[in-house]
């Protein structure tokens, strides 16, 4: 059983990109995507992984 992040922080949550775009979570996949950018962001254990650098380019 994967850990959600919480609603609350989802809604805080934007991309750190210039942009800062709200991010979009997909439960399925327990990612975060960008609605500008399409960037992915891994969630583990509930924490949103923001950095660049863990990008997965699709
Ligand atoms: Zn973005």
């Amino acid at each position: 059983m994967p850990a959600y992040p919480a609603p609350v922080l989802l809604e805080l949550l934007r991309c750190p990109d210039p942009h800062h775009a709200p991010l979009a979570y997909d439960r399925e996949a327990n990612c975060l995507t960008c609605s500008q950018c399409d960037k992915v962001f891994r969630v583990e254990d509930g924490i949103p992984v923001m950095l660049l650098d863990s990008v997965k380019e699709e």
